[in-house]
């Protein structure tokens, strides 16, 4: 019997990602006989977090949580850091001593067969590998963004100088896919600071570990994949097996009256809509906008004439930290335009924060979907068949929306001026586009993508497959 050992970053889309793993695990091979998930302390970790484990846990009784123990910060207080991912890491780091005694624990009484970790853990493969464990990357996005990501040192070596001051002066290729604008870098690395050179180290550690778990499938990746498998995208450095399990999902089915709660007011909004009628806007867990920005967003809606879904956050507070922890909830009669809610009451509707996302998109209404071209959000409207406008916002989600547009063909582009503004005559145009006649295209290739990545978890099929695979290695 098997021990497998999980270690996420912190974060609820990583965690969730994580345990979806666990549970795909667990319902591929009997073998496995537990599942131990090693919980990092991180400061802003919401109430949410704790419900979501202790729901784990209760249904799940082969997964455990481990969490190490609270570590202070070396800069003090996270106002102090450059950015959530320069404190990630360093938090990361810090746990390394605390990840080995786990790992010894564990052990005790039987070998751990492998340890899996999120990328940005990726200080802990040092410890895993002086204890001589399997160790794979769970990479949460995609393989043309593993492919990205593996390039980051070669790129480093080239740049001239920070991607934010070469803006599209330069732009980077990843063999045997397609280059990428100095301004389309990850975000955290439009700087040359701490977190630059962090996902720098990072891209050097991954091609050592013993396999890289991701988040895609063949089909819809099918240039990366090939890339990744005969090692073309990345010349020079051997890359270790590549295994292509998803679309993998956090939360299916969230939303619709799962337990026991009552069905979330957008939804009911939406039964009395007609079927493929509203554009759902929605900017994944962090994405938030100025108030300017949010204006320009209602105008172009409102003179779209288009049924609409739009969940709205308070803009981002100019204070130093606070993008470190959720925003409360907005005032939306004081961050929308007057009269903005009245006027469009018949055919909008207006959510706090959140909303169940999978259920909005699984739901019939839904014809359209302007995201932030998040990978998770990807994967969703692949799954749901819904065709995307693309908005990026953070992390690697400009680079996500030149391959959604330009390599799968399953999002119109939302064209942004120089400072990533964006017009409410470009939103006008986008939503109404994306429901009608010009959004086609994109609706035949999103349809065709969906109906593919439903057969490949199928069995003998190549999600499947590379999950086997996948178990297969540490077992030999
Ligand atoms: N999500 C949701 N409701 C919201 C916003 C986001 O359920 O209002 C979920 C969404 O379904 C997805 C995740 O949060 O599973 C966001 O992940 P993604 O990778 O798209 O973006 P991130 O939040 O990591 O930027």
């Amino acid at each position: 019997m098997e021990k497998i050992v999980l270690y996420p970053s912190p974060g609820i889309g990583h965690l969730i990602s994580m345990v979806e793993l666990g549970k795909l695990l667990l319902s591929h091979s009997s073998s496995i006989s537990s599942i131990t998930i090693l919980i990092a302390n991180f400061p802003s970790l919401s109430s949410s977090y704790s419900s979501y484990i202790s729901s784990v846990s209760a249904s799940f009784p082969s997964i455990t949580f481990l969490s190490l123990p609270s570590i202070p910060l070396l800069l003090g207080d996270p106002s102090n850091y450059e950015d959530v991912e320069h404190m990630l890491y360093e938090i990361l780091r810090s746990n390394s001593q605390n990840v080995k005694q786990s790992l010894e624990s564990i052990s005790i009484s039987s070998p751990v067969s492998a340890f899996i970790i999120d990328f940005f853990c990726y200080s802990a493969v040092e410890v895993s590998q002086t204890l001589k464990l399997p160790t794979y990357f769970f990479f949460t996005s995609g393989a043309s963004a593993l492919a990205f990501f593996l390039n980051f040192p070669v790129f480093d070596k080239i740049a001239t100088d920070s991607y934010r001051n070469l803006k599209d002066s330069a732009s980077f290729e990843i063999p045997g896919l397609f280059s990428v604008p100095a301004s389309h870098m990850l975000e955290p690395m439009l700087d040359r600071g701490v977190s630059y050179h962090e996902f720098v180290k990072m891209a050097e550690t991954m091609p050592k570990s013993d396999g890289i778990i991701v988040n895609t499938f063949e089909s819809l990746e099918v240039k990366a994949v090939k890339g990744l498998k005969q090692g073309t995208c990345l010349p020079g450095t051997q890359i270790p097996p590549v295994y292509c399990i998803g679309p993998l999902f956090a939360n299916r089915g969230a939303g619709a009256e799962n337990n026991g709660e009552e069905r979330h007011e957008c939804l009911k909004w939406l039964d009395s809509q007609p079927s493929k009628s509203v554009v759902y806007l929605g900017f994944g867990s962090r994405g938030m906008f100025s108030k300017e920005q949010i204006w320009e967003i209602a105008f172009g809606l409102e003179r779209s004439g288009v049924r609409f879904l739009w969940t709205v956050r308070a803009p981002p507070s100019q204070e130093k930290g606070a993008n470190l922890s959720q925003p409360p909830d907005p005032d939306l009669d004081s961050i929308l335009p007057e009269g903005f809610l009245d006027r469009t009451k018949d055919r909008g509707h207006v959510a706090k924060s959140w909303v169940p996302q999978i259920a909005v998109l699984g739901h019939e209404s839904v014809g359209g979907f302007v995201s932030h071209c998040g990978w998770n959000s990807t994967l969703e409207a692949v799954d749901a068949g819904v065709p995307m406008v693309a908005w990026p916002l953070y992390a690697e989600q400009r680079f996500n929306k030149i391959l959604i547009v330009e390599e799968i063909g399953i999002a119109l582009p939302m064209d942004e001026n120089e400072d990533w503004f964006v017009s409410s005559s470009e939103i006008e145009k986008r939503v109404k586009q994306i429901l009608g006649s010009e959004g086609d295209i994109v609706r035949k290739q999103m349809l065709k993508m969906s109906e593919k990545g439903k057969i490949a978890l199928n069995e003998g099929q190549s999600s499947n497959v590379a999950l086997t695979a996948l178990m297969e290695s540490w077992i030999h």
